[in-house]
């Protein structure tokens, strides 16, 4: 076994076998892309390695002394059923089969089986409320798809590049810098008025003006971080829309892919959290992961207005932001509140009394679990695709 091989089989849990050929299909397409953007900075050193594990989560290693970027596609898969039930659940209980299967498998990683039983029984009572199409089935959610892949992809590799080339790193830093700078406003009564009328009663100015202060605050405070994180997030903003136009597509598309895929890490790491009994008790709101999210999303939408400038398709903004309101409005609707209020509460209370059943508490191997989940034990070693 290499030492990538060994690296990825005492770290990951493998999930599926992963198809070498379509891997290669789905990025290398990317990585070309890449490479031609970064002419002259992209560093000779830097593997790519694609692989399939229940952790769902990217990273960058130092392997026999080259940097590797570990991209895990399960994430993508995330961001492939996320939008499907996006678009395409009418029925609670269809999320709910899902978001007990990721809330299991986070559970198992965080060493709690209980957790990982009562997520995997929950499972399993769902099974019969799913019903949603595949997303090959409709090529705008497809593409909505494949969009965001390419976001959360080029993010990763941005980080990757960082570490291994300076020059990138600068840059990046520079615009990083850019976007998180302290900004004057809109904290006037003017863009109360327009927050005001789309959803009356929600804050007075007083509390609306008080949140953008705190925004203001934490940035301040967390801004070595978050250029970082901004930076990266605006140069995958560029690949994703290069990819979109090059598809003879709405550059919406990219914008609203990009937005989505920021929403969608955020459900992950709303499961992620509350999966692992050791998080803080903190609400989700207070903790800085989650404000960091925020405001990378806020900050986003600046990037919007950049990139379109760089590109000059600044008219492909007009009338977005309402549209990209609604987006937002369907995700809490579809996505967050019912995880957030239904899911994540009733998972806790499950975990509860299934401690007191001695059969569940006595669960002491993972694939007593995972049968439940509907794994395959032989894929429990973790394969990957070197790009
Ligand atoms: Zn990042």
């Amino acid at each position: 076994m290499t030492a990538l091989g060994r690296y990825l089989s005492g770290t990951r849990i493998g999930c599926a076998d992963l198809p070498g050929e379509e891997a290669k299909l789905l990025y290398g397409p990317i990585i070309n892309k890449l490479s031609k953007t970064l002419v002259g900075t992209m560093p000779e050193k830097l593997d790519v390695a694609i692989v399939h594990t229940m952790n769902r989560y990217s990273e960058i290693s130092r392997i026999a002394d080259r940097p590797v970027l570990i991209y895990d596609r399960y994430a993508g898969q995330l961001l492939n059923t996320l939008t499907r039930i996006l678009y395409w659940s009418q029925d609670v209980r269809t999320s709910n089969r899902f978001f007990s299967k990721v809330f299991a498998e986070q559970a198992i990683l965080a060493g709690d089986l209980t957790g990982g039983m009562a997520g995997a029984l929950a499972h399993v009572q769902f099974q019969k409320f799913w019903n949603i199409r595949p997303a090959g089935s409709d090529a705008r959610v497809s593409l909505r798809v494949r969009l965001q892949e390419v976001f959360i992809f080029a993010h990763e590799f941005a980080h990757a590049m960082m570490t291994a080339s300076e020059e990138f790193q600068k840059s990046t830093r520079a615009i990083g810098d850019l976007l998180t700078e302290p900004r004057d406003g809109p904290k006037d009564r003017g863009a109360y008025k327009f927050f005001q009328e789309r959803y009356p009663g929600r804050q007075t100015f007083k509390q609306w003006k008080q949140l953008g202060e705190a925004e203001d605050a934490f940035v301040t405070d967390h801004r070595e971080l978050l250029r970082d994180e901004v930076g990266c997030d605006d140069f995958a903003l560029h690949m994703t829309l290069v990819t979109c136009l090059s598809m003879d597509e709405s550059p919406e598309y990219a914008f609203e892919a990009a937005f989505l895929a920021l929403r969608n890490i955020r459900a992950l790491a709303y499961i992620r959290r509350d999966a692992n009994p050791a998080s803080s008790k903190l609400p989700h709101q207070n903790t800085t992961e989650f404000r960091l999210l925020q405001v990378r999303q806020h900050r986003l939408r600046d990037a919007f207005r950049s990139v379109a400038a760089v590109y000059s398709i600044e008219k492909a903004l007009d009338g977005f932001w309402a549209k990209l309101q609604d987006l937002s409005d369907l995700h809490d609707r579809q996505i967050d509140y019912p995880l957030l209020a239904t899911t994540l509460s009733s998972f806790k209370r499950v975990r509860r009394q299934l401690m007191k059943d001695k059969a569940v508490s006595q669960v002491r191997d993972v694939f007593e679990v995972a049968e439940w989940l509907g794994w395959d034990p032989a894929a429990k070693s973790v394969n990957y695709v070197l790009l």
